[in-house]
C-alpha cells in the first residue's frame, strides 16, 4: 500500500492541507467501507461488488494523494479531488438503492468537506457531483430504490457522522486557533520592525551628528578651537567669491605673536602654548559674527573680516593689537604679557587670488616686524599703518 513517506520525493514539503486530506480521507474511506459492507452484507452482494468497494474505499484514497502530491498546485488538485470523492460517493450510494441513512451520512460528509474550504459555492459544488454520481448510476437504467437499512448499518452510519462532524469541526477550530496566533505573531513582528525603525532612525541620527562632529573636529585646531589651515584653504576662495558677488570688501590679517621664541625658551613650550590660548580666546571673543579666525601656524593667526572698511578694519587691528599688549596670562604663577604684528590686506584691493591676498598680507606683517613689531600695517603701494605708526611707516613695500 502506498504510504505518504513512500510518495514523497525527497526534499520536497508535502502541502499541509493534502496531507491532512488524506489522512482524514483514509480513515473516513475505512468507516464508509464499514457501512457499506454491513448494508451489503446483509443484502447479498457478488464478488464483483466487493472487490471494487475495496478498490474504492482502500486503493482509490492513496491514487487521489499521489495525483494531489504531484501536482503543480497541489490544493487545486486536492479540491478537485473532494469533487471526486462527491461524484464517487453519490455512485455507491445510487448502486446501493440510496438508502437513506447512508446517503444523508456521506452526502453530508462530503456538503461539509467542500464547504469548509470553498463555503456555500463548495456546497453547491459537492452537491452536483454527488448528483452527478446518482445520475450516472440512473442513466444506466440500474436504479433499484431501497430506503431502509439495517441496524448495524443505520449505528454506523449515526456513529461515523458524529465522529466525521467531531473531525471537522476540531480541524475548523484548530485553523480558527493557527490564524489567532499568526496574527498575533504578525503584531510582534510589526512591533519588532518599528522598534527596529526607530532604532535605526537614532542611530542614523546619532551617525550623523557624529559626522558632523567630526567634520567640524576636522576643522578646528586643537589647541585654541579656531578654524585650522585646513578650513581656511576651503574657505578663502568661496568668501572672496562671496565678496565680490555682494560687492564688499574681504579684510585679511595674519597675526604672529613677537619674539616668541624667547616666551618657549624662558617660560616652557606649556607657558607658550597658554600665550597662544590667550590670544585664541581674545580673538574668538571679539570677532563678529560674519568674522573667520584661524589659526595659520605655530604662533600665527589669520583673521577674515568681511564687510570692513579701511578705517574700520585699521581700527579693529589695533584694539587687537592693543588689547593683546595688555592682557596677561597667568601660568605656573607667573604672569606673562605678550606682543603681537599684524599685516593686513584686502579684497579686491590688494589680491585678487588666496595666495596674493595671503602674501600681501605677510609682507604688510614682515614690514610690521621689520619696524620694531607690535604694530599694525596693512598693505599698500603707500604703506599704511595705524595712526601711531603711520607718521613714522614710509611708502611702499
Ligand atoms: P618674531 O617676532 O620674528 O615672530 O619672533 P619669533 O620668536 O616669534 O619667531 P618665529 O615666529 O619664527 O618663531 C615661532 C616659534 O613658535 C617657533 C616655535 O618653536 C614656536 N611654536 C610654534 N608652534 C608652537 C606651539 O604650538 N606651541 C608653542 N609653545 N610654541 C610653538
Ligand atoms: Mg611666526
Ligand atoms: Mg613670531
Amino acid at each position: 500500500m502506498l504510504s505518504p513517506s513512500s510518495l514523497k520525493r525527497p526534499g520536497e514539503p508535502i502541502n499541509p492541507f493534502v496531507l491532512a486530506n488524506y489522512r482524514v480521507r483514509t480513515a473516513s474511506f475505512v468507516m464508509a467501507f464499514a457501512i457499506f459492507a454491513a448494508h451489503w452484507w446483509s443484502n447479498g452482494a457478488g464478488r464483483l461488488l466487493w472487490g471494487l468497494l475495496l478498490l474504492q474505499f482502500f486503493v482509490y484514497p492513496h491514487l487521489l494523494f499521489w495525483r494531489a502530491r504531484r501536482a503543480p498546485r497541489p490544493l487545486d488538485a486536492e479540491l478537485k479531488n473532494l469533487l471526486v470523492d462527491a461524484f464517487f460517493l453519490g455512485l455507491w450510494c445510487a448502486v446501493s438503492g440510496l438508502p437513506v441513512w447512508i446517503t444523508f451520512t456521506l452526502f453530508g460528509a462530503t456538503l461539509m468537506n467542500v464547504a469548509f474550504y470553498r463555503n456555500l459555492l463548495g456546497a453547491l459544488q459537492a452537491s452536483l457531483f454527488f448528483g452527478a454520481g446518482v445520475l450516472a448510476w440512473v442513466a444506466l437504467g440500474h436504479l433499484k430504490f431501497t430506503p431502509d437499512t439495517n441496524t448495524l448499518t443505520t449505528g454506523l452510519c449515526v456513529v461515523g457522522f458524529m465522529v466525521y462532524l467531531l473531525v471537522v469541526t476540531s480541524a475548523a477550530y484548530q485553523r480558527s486557533i493557527n490564524l489567532r496566533d499568526t496574527r498575533r505573531e504578525l503584531r510582534h513582528s510589526e512591533q519588532a520592525l518599528h522598534h527596529a525603525n526607530a532604532d535605526l532612525q537614532a542611530q542614523l541620527l546619532e551617525n550623523q551628528h557624529l559626522q558632523i562632529q567630526l567634520k567640524e573636529q576636522a576643522n578646528r585646531d586643537p589647541l585654541t578651537g579656531l578654524y585650522n589651515r585646513r578650513y581656511l584653504d576651503s574657505t578663502l576662495a568661496r568668501e572672496m567669491a562671496r565678496c565680490k558677488r555682494e560687492g564688499h570688501r574681504l579684510w585679511l590679517m595674519l597675526i604672529d605673536l613677537d619674539h616668541f621664541k624667547n616666551i618657549n625658551d624662558q617660560h616652557g613650550h606649556q607657558a607658550g602654548d597658554e600665550v597662544i590660548k590667550s590670544l585664541a580666546r581674545l580673538l574668538h571673543d571679539q570677532a563678529r559674527a560674519d568674522d573667520i579666525a584661524c589659526r595659520f601656524g605655530g604662533e600665527e593667526f589669520l583673521l577674515l573680516l568681511p564687510h570692513m572698511t579701511p578705517a574700520v578694519a585699521l581700527a579693529r587691528a589695533e584694539q587687537w593689537r592693543q588689547a593683546f599688549a595688555d592682557t596677561v596670562t597667568e601660568v605656573n604663577g607667573q604672569r606673562l604679557q605678550a606682543t603681537l604684528s599684524i599685516g593686513m590686506a584686502d579684497y579686491p584691493m590688494n589680491g585678487l587670488t588666496p595666495e596674493d591676498l595671503i602674501g600681501n598680507a605677510d609682507r604688510a606683517l614682515y614690514r610690521a616686524k621689520s619696524q620694531g613689531r607690535n604694530c599694525v600695517i596693512a598693505f599698500s603701494k603707500t604703506v599704511r599703518s595705524t595712526p601711531a605708526w603711520s607718521a613714522t611707516v614710509p611708502g611702499l613695500l
